[in-house]
């Protein structure tokens, strides 16, 4: 039976709702926490590996190159003086000597040198060899000349001088008999831009060198020779130091180390994200992976969660359509108990007016009376007479669906009882305009009933289905084995039964017919018979669809057979 309550209600839905995404929540969290943690944690982890291993790197570069440049400074600075100390200033300032000495330095080092000159005590070029107009130019003021002047040899910044090209000065102090000279180079800037940018090969990031005033010696990623860096803090410091400073575009991590005589300082510097780009890129793709398995997860739990609740819901309707089927069953009982009383009650008077009537009429039959006072008589008892008869049938009825009339039960052919029950049903319906089918599982087995009520039963179904097609339409009598029953069904296309009424349907008095056309008591008989039977019955219906009764009886087996034949025979033994 379909009740009203079974569809479940708004507030079971949001409830079941709210429910899943409960439980989906909760999954979610307890899958995505480790996910997070440990995704957290491998963060943190290879993000300090990554900072640490290039810090590393950097340090072991700068410390590396700091030497290597050192070297190739000195070197300069030792063919310089090797130079001083195989000629003399008078041999050098002779013929060609000067100019074959620079091609000599160019065949020794390649691109080292752009220019040589010799430079008197006064600052005055005595001889030039190189591709500027600077033998008449004096440099007593220069920078250079006075550290050669102080130290004996030098490695100049880088400075414009009279060519106005940024360019580096090397050059040594000799004594001569007449005073001291000096022999001065250009160094090829090429040469040491290629050494310091050597370091970037290595992804190191950027690599330049600056003076002790912040003055760029080698170009660096952004800016040019003699501009100012803004990161580098040039104070002196022993070894390489590495600091994190706050770049315009974020952290930038510094390595640097004091070289050519703590002149200039040599920078590898590189921003944090540079460093951290490859750990990134992976932490990228694990999270990638993680959305990717959080996302099954969440299809995985939506799903399941949903087949769960699904379960969980249909357990309760099934739960509640059992109670209400327990509640309809007792209400029902004590309606059959008050029905069997009552019916009881009114049979007794009816039985005194049965045969006080039959009275009458023997009176009425011996009396001496006018023509017409008899036959008013005659027509007021026969009237009666209906009238009782009448009663007696709902009485009848009444204790049909009380259970309290006599039936035999035994074994029964649906397929052949069916047949008989055709030929009383199938006028009706045709004066109806109603097609009437029947679908008999072969080999069906016997249910296990009594042959007479089950007539009753589907006269009284069919009779119901006829009023309520209302006009053309088609009845289906099906019979099939279920497990260890017989389903019988009785299917119309007919009005269907409101969901207020489906509750009612087998209380006896219930109709919605009009007066005088329904006595409502065609389907609380048959209720009655049927639970007398040991089955069941079940009503499906929609309005304006149809309505489908179910009637479950167990199959008629051996062993109940056997017994009921005892019983007879046991009983007919008695009544000898
Ligand atoms: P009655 O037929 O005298 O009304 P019943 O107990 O047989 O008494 O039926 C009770 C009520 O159940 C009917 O009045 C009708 O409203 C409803 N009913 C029974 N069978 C059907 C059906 N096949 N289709 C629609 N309504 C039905």
């Amino acid at each position: 039976m379909r009740f009203p309550w079974k569809e479940s209600t708004v507030e079971e839905q949001r409830s079941s709702r709210w429910l899943r995404w409960r439980v989906v929540a909760a999954l979610l969290l307890v899958s995505a926490v480790p996910f997070i943690v440990v995704g957290s944690g491998a963060w943190v982890v290879f993000r300090n590996l990554a900072i640490e291993r290039t810090l590393a790197l950097q340090r072991n570069m700068a410390r590396s190159h700091a030497a290597a440049i050192d070297m190739y400074l000195t070197e300069q600075l030792r063919t310089l003086e090797m130079i001083t100390r195989t000629n003399t200033l008078e041999q050098l300032l002779s013929g060609d000597r000067l100019r074959e000495v620079f091609d000599a330095m160019g065949g020794v080092h390649e691109d080292a040198f752009v220019d040589l000159g010799i430079i008197d005590e006064r600052g005055r070029h005595l001889a030039y060899i190189g591709p500027f107009d600077l033998e008449d130019k004096t440099y007593d003021e220069a920078e250079w000349f006075q550290a050669v002047m102080a130290e004996g040899s030098t490695v100049s910044d880088v400075f414009l001088g009279y060519r106005q090209i940024p360019h580096s000065v090397i050059a040594i102090r000799q004594q001569s008999a007449t005073g001291w000279w000096m022999l001065r180079a250009t160094l090829d800037n090429r040469s040491l831009y290629g050494l310091v940018r050597s370091l970037e090969a290595g992804s190191m990031g950027d690599v330049f060198i600056v003076n002790h005033e912040g003055l760029y010696q080698t170009p660096p990623r952004a800016g040019s020779v003699l501009d100012t860096s803004s990161l580098v803090d040039p104070a002196l410091h022993h070894g390489v130091r590495d600091q994190r400073l706050a770049g315009a575009a974020g952290a930038v991590r510094q390595v640097t180390t004091w070289l050519n005589s703590n002149r200039w300082l040599l920078v590898v510097q590189q921003p944090e994200s540079e460093i951290l780009a490859p750990v990134q890129r992976a932490v990228a793709v694990g999270a990638l992976i993680v959305a990717l398995a959080l996302a099954l997860v969440l299809i995985a739990t939506i799903l399941v969660t949903s087949h769960l609740i699904r379960q969980v819901e249909l357990a309760n309707q099934e739960r509640d359509v059992m109670y209400a089927d327990l509640i309809r069953s007792a209400k029902l009982a004590s309606l059959g108990e008050m029905a069997t009383g009552l019916a009881h009650e009114i049979n007794n008077p009816l039985a005194t007016i049965s045969a006080e009537q039959t009275n009458l009429t023997d009176v009425i039959g011996d009396a001496d009376l006018a023509g017409h006072v008899r036959e008013s008589l005659e027509k007021s008892v026969a009237r009666c007479k209906r009238q009782v008869e009448r009663c007696g049938d709902i009485t009848t009825k009444m204790l049909q669906f009380g259970r309290k009339t006599d039936t035999m039960l035994g074994a029964t052919q649906l397929e052949s009882a069916l047949q008989d029950i055709a030929a009383l049903v199938e006028r009706r319906a045709r004066a109806n305009n109603v097609a009437l089918h029947f679908e008999i599982e072969p080999q069906l087995p016997a249910a296990w009933l009594d042959a007479n009520e089950f007539e009753q039963v589907v006269v009284n179904l069919v009779s119901n289905a006829i009023d309520a097609a209302d006009g053309p339409g088609n009845i289906t009598i099906s019979a099939t084995r279920d497990g260890d029953q017989v389903l019988l069904r009785v299917a119309d296309d007919g009005c269907g039964v409101a969901p207020a009424n489906l509750e009612r349907i087998f209380q006896p008095f219930f109709t919605t017919k009009p007066v005088g056309q329904g006595t409502g008591l065609g389907l609380s008989v048959v209720y009655g018979i049927v639970r007398g039977w040991g089955g069941t019955i079940n009503v499906d219906s929609a309005v304006g669809q149809g309505t489908t009764f179910s009637i479950r009886l167990p199959v008629a087996d051996e062993t109940r057979s056997n017994r009921a034949r005892d019983l007879t025979a046991n009983l007919g033994e008695a009544s000898r």
